[in-house]
């Protein structure tokens, strides 16, 4: 049996019309000798709307009367879109989370996937040519709806895609694909005919909204070959795969940033073992990511500790290190929200020195100041001040030859 997994966001299930578009793909796979199973996303604005609900409803709304609340949201669209192919005479079925089982932790609001049972999918695809199962949902040991977090169901295609060894999983959207940079930012970005995972893992880190991140941890672990494309153009899309020398040949992929970012310095701390313990492990208890970390050289015994995180867990952030600061004797706490991250990413940059200087000097050229540097195997991020986002992205962009096919080759 051939499947195909074909992965619809909120966008391309919106109304009636859109449906009927997404109904001549799914068309198109079966007459191609595939069985098909579509995952959909809630038509586009439901899951903010019905979270909306939840708010209005209560200060602090229960974690998992909110899973079970917007799992309502891809149930809309699975049950409307196989009423829509019934009446065109396809045998098919919709399948909610629970049915299959997709089975998670209790982690409601990001759960995590623990085991699928492909046995059941299998019987239902001797049955029916198409299943049409809910994305983003998932069902936890205890019987409790779960969601996987949001872009949910990105993961929710990925996952199926790797039980039932699907030859791909096609994600459709609204845009053609995977972009050298935000084609919003710099009008001469280009559409990748092809990404690795860990790029893509990188871009998908930085923010940007094409894929959940944890979709491409798990199309990297069970190596499925995850297309990008658009519902409403017959482009091919991007293709997200294992890494081959042809892409190590290329210095850099592309260009991400993440506003979503703010500087915090903590002054005059001790410069002695497990003062960075004090400071950051309560803030990593408080379930707080902190990314790039500067500990400066010490001055008589006291040195300065600078990092970042995001702009939502400031406050919280702070609030920990006020009320810990005794401990290691920090006698001053500065923040900053104008600062964004700007980052070059590529996997040539694995075998090749000289991509972060061509970075600096290409800021530098341009008189942005760095604030702060952190690198790692195929990453260079630079922090700097947000009203130069733009600026950065559009230099970067030329500075490494992102505007022509292929950009800069390594030599
Ligand atoms: N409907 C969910 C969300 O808006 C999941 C998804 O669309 O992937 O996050
Ligand atoms: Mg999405």
């Amino acid at each position: 049996m051939r499947i195909l997994v074909q992965k619809y966001g909120g966008t391309s299930v919106a109304g009636l019309d859109r449906m009927k578009q997404v109904e001549a793909r799914v068309k198109k796979g079966l007459a191609e000798g595939f069985k098909v199973v579509v995952v959909l996303s809630a038509m586009s604005g439901e899951t903010n709307r019905l979270l909306g609900l939840a708010r209005q409803w209560s200060a602090n709304p229960d974690l998992s009367e909110c899973d079970a609340l917007v799992t309502t949201g891809e149930q809309v669209s699975v049950t409307l879109f196989a009423m829509l192919l019934k009446d065109a005479g396809i045998k098919c079925r919709s399948v909610m989370g629970f049915q299959i089982p997709i089975l998670t932790n209790n982690n409601y609001g990001r759960a995590r996937i623990l085991e699928i049972d492909n046995a059941k999918l299998l019987d239902m695809l001797n049955e029916f040519d198409v299943l049409v199962v809910a994305g983003f949902q998932g069902v936890s040991c205890h019987g409790r709806l779960t969601t996987l977090g949001r872009g949910g169901s990105d993961t929710t295609g990925v996952a199926l895609a790797a039980a039932l060894s699907a030859d791909v999983c096609e994600i459709y959207t609204d845009v053609k694909g995977v972009y050298t940079t935000d084609p919003n930012m710099c009008s001469t970005a280009r559409k990748l005919d092809r990404i690795s995972y860990d790029e893509m893992l990188e871009f998908s880190s930085m923010g940007a909204k094409v894929l959940q991140i944890r979709s491409v941890e798990f199309a990297k672990k069970y190596n499925v070959p995850v297309r990008v494309r658009s519902t409403f153009c017959d482009d091919p899309g991007t293709l997200v795969t294992q890494e081959d020398e042809l892409m190590e040949d290329v210095l850099v992929s592309g260009i991400a940033y993440d506003k979503d970012q703010c500087r915090i310095t903590v002054f005059n701390v001790m410069d002695c073992p497990g003062v960075a313990a004090a400071i950051f492990s309560p803030i990593s208890d408080a379930g707080i990511l902190v990314d790039m970390i500067v500990q400066n050289t010490s001055r008589d015994g006291r040195t300065d500790m600078t990092f970042t995180v995001s702009r939502t867990n400031l406050e919280k952030t702070l609030e920990i290190l006020s009320r810990d600061n005794k401990d290691i004797g920090a006698v001053e706490v500065q923040h900053d929200l104008n600062v964004c991250k700007v980052s070059v990413i590529g996997v040539g940059m694995r075998n090749h020195s000289g991509v972060a200087s061509m970075m600096f000097t290409c800021l530098r050229n341009e008189n942005i100041n760095i604030l702060m540097i952190s690198t790692s195997e195929i990453k260079i991020t630079c922090l700097i001040e947000e009203k130069y986002l733009e600026l950065a992205v559009r230099a970067l962009h030329d500075a490494f030859g992102l505007d022509r096919a292929g950009g800069d080759r390594v030599c």
